[in-house]
């Protein structure tokens, strides 16, 4: 039921609060905007009266915002879904990351299951990296796409996930695998690189131009709040050349790898200015880069070599060394099974305009 009457607001409540019961009159009923079923529309003309007895019980409301995953796939594309818990069967360690009007917006694939079946759900930016394999969560404010003729779901700005019980009826072991292809491990150095860094409101979700952060306050375009520069969340991906015994290669790493890189290193400042995380990564150190379909999925810093050698004058590395460590730098994950309906995902295409409209919030 949906009421566009704002002084009827408290009448409901008050029926709601002593669990009266009520007719209403001059009520419209139209195709839900849920994707199935009626809503009831109750306008200025409603009238809402207290009855006094009806042939039946007060009954809880059903949980119904929670949706299973085979009626999600039953429902039409880009329907919102109020909620859904699922068990996390599979999580994708490479990222998408599209471009949107001079920002990039970066994506996450996972799987989740309940008793009635399994769907993949794309988790947008801040999502990322926040559905742990093995684990139940609620999902709330999310919405349904379509991709080669399967159903999947999105993130919405409003979605939130929160970690619950685990489901009933389900199996202790996860049999679900999905074919993601080798993890490819690359060492080598950057000889080149470009930053590109933008800050978000975290207050209308605006992208800011200009944004000034030397300062101690930045006043969004949008909204016009003056707020605490650290109020704007940055958003990073970095260009790079790497170079090492594989040759050349032009790489891009995704917010996220930056961001877990940056951290597990203690350099979260050097996402304040893009040219200071530039001169970072191009000052002498080796990387160790972990590639899945040609996205960096990981990097980190190789330990350097030389401060062994030091310690140690008297040791050389002979051939049969030099063999180990490159062995040792392709560590290479093959999972072979694979899902029917699945073969189709991790391509550009998967993300639609709309998705990235609606994460971009550009107005
Ligand atoms: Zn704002």
């Amino acid at each position: 039921m949906a009421i566009f009457a704002a002084e009827k607001h408290t009448t409901f409540k008050q029926a709601e609060k002593n669990k009266s019961p009520v007719k209403l009159s001059n009520v419209s009923k139209r195709v839900s905007s849920q994707g199935e079923g009626y809503d009831v529309q109750c306008g200025r003309a409603t009238e809402v009266n207290v009855v006094e007895r009806l042939p039946f019980s007060f009954k809880q409301p059903l949980d119904s915002g929670i949706r299973s995953l085979a009626e999600v796939k039953a429902m039409a594309p880009k329907q919102q879904v109020s909620a859904v818990v699922g068990r996390v069967v599979h999580v994708s360690q490479c990222t998408e990351t599209v471009e949107f009007q001079g920002a990039s917006i970066e994506a996450q694939s996972c799987y989740l299951e309940d008793t009635s079946g399994t769907i993949k759900i794309q988790l947008w930016e801040s999502l990322i990296g926040k559905l742990d394999f093995g684990r139940t969560y609620k999902l709330t404010n999310v919405s349904t796409r379509v991709f080669a003729g399967s159903m999947y779901l999105t993130t919405s700005r409003r979605t939130e996930i929160q970690q619950v019980a685990p489901l009933h009826g389900l199996n202790d072991v996860i049999q679900f695998r999905v074919d993601e292809g080798q993890v490819v491990v690359m060492e080598g150095s950057i000889t080149s690189v470009e930053v590109a860094l933008s800050h978000r409101c975290s207050r209308c979700n605006a992208w800011q131009q200009d944004f000034e952060k030397r300062g101690k306050f930045h006043r969004c375009f949008r909204c016009k709040r003056l707020q605490l520069v650290e109020a704007f969340q940055p958003t990073v991906n970095a260009s790079v050349t790497f170079v090492g015994e594989f040759g050349e290669k032009e790489l891009t790493l995704p917010n996220s790898v930056i961001k877990r890189y940056v951290q597990k290193e203690s350099l979260s400042a050097l996402l304040n200015e893009a040219q200071d995380l530039e001169e970072h990564l191009m000052t002498n150190m080796a990387f160790r880069m972990s590639l899945q379909c040609d996205v960096v999925i990981a990097m980190e810093r190789v330990p350097e070599r030389s401060v062994v050698q030091d310690t140690h004058p008297h040791e050389h590395i002979d051939a049969s060394d030099e063999e180990l460590v490159a062995v040792d730098t392709v560590d290479v994950v093959v999972v072979t099974d694979r899902v029917e309906g699945v073969n189709a995902e991790h391509k550009p295409e998967d993300v639609d305009v709309e998705d990235v409209e609606t994460h971009g919030s550009l107005v």
